[in-house]
């Protein structure tokens, strides 16, 4: 059971997610929308080893926040995992995409350098700008494009440029994002919540309801839902492994 891409700091009772989600032997990528609130995760986590904290800043922040950038690009140094990051262009937002886009470019050129790190990124109502950016500077960074809501000749795209995809209940729930789901490559598929700012109905998801993504990629794949999640374990697996030497992440993830 994984989730590549969660805010485990947003919710109500952090201290019992963690401890709730470590009991399960679930695999968490806590990410972070500022440099600071990544210091206060690493705090939280207490050294559990299957809850990894990202480093980012939210894109929907870099308008008020720009000044934090080299923050994010000193803590990259501590961390394998960087996210949220990215480019928002829906409305609210698309006044600072021209500094939004400055700042991605920093942090794939940043993360390049140091190598060894998987990305988690944001790309709402932008997604050709994220793509031009993976194809300039995210050489041998593997992104995770998280919640793709682009075209069908965009997964395509992305695919070609070693994106990988990380899908979860919510965007499972619409026809579009079941479609896009069909059009990414399996052997690149991973699974999020996004919570708590996804929901079920109306409660927040919670990093164990990845569980309830199996169904709905089960169905789109024509498999059991069992095989999905083996499938999407091995998959993480193989991600880390491509970024580390040793590859030590076969014992950490438990199954739904
Ligand atoms: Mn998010």
């Amino acid at each position: 059971m994984i989730d590549t891409h969660c805010h485990l700091d947003l919710y109500p009772k952090p201290g019992t997610v963690i401890a709730e989600a470590d009991k399960r032997g679930m695999f968490v990528i806590a990410v972070t929308t500022t440099p600071k609130a990544f210091l206060g995760n690493m705090r939280m986590i207490e050294g559990r080893k299957r809850i990894r904290v990202a480093v980012g800043l939210h894109p929907e922040l870099v308008a008020e926040r720009h000044r934090e950038v080299e923050d994010v690009c000193q803590l990259m140094a501590k961390t394998k995992y960087v996210g949220e990051i990215g480019i928002d262009g829906s409305p609210p937002h698309k006044s600072s995409i021209k500094l939004q886009t400055e700042v991605f470019s920093r942090f794939l050129t940043r993360a390049s350098e140091l190598g060894g790190k998987i990305l988690s990124i944001h790309s709402r109502g932008a997604a050709a700008l994220v793509l031009d950016e993976i194809e300039r500077n995210g050489h041998g960074t593997p992104p995770i494009l998280h919640w793709f809501s682009g075209t069908k000749q965009q997964v395509e795209r992305a695919a070609k440029l070693g994106c990988w995809f990380s899908v979860g209940p919510a965007m499972l729930r619409s026809r579009k994002g079941r479609e896009l789901l069909a059009s990414m490559p399996r052997h690149r598929l991973l699974t999020e919540t996004d919570g708590p700012f996804a929901t079920d109905v109306d409660r927040p998801l919670m990093p164990w309801d990845v569980c309830m993504a199996l169904p709905a990629i089960a169905e789109v794949w024509e498999t059991t839902p069992a095989n999905v999640d083996q499938i999407v374990s091995a998959n993480f697996r193989k991600l880390i492994n491509a970024t580390e030497q040793g590859g030590a992440a076969a014992k950490l993830i438990g199954n739904c």
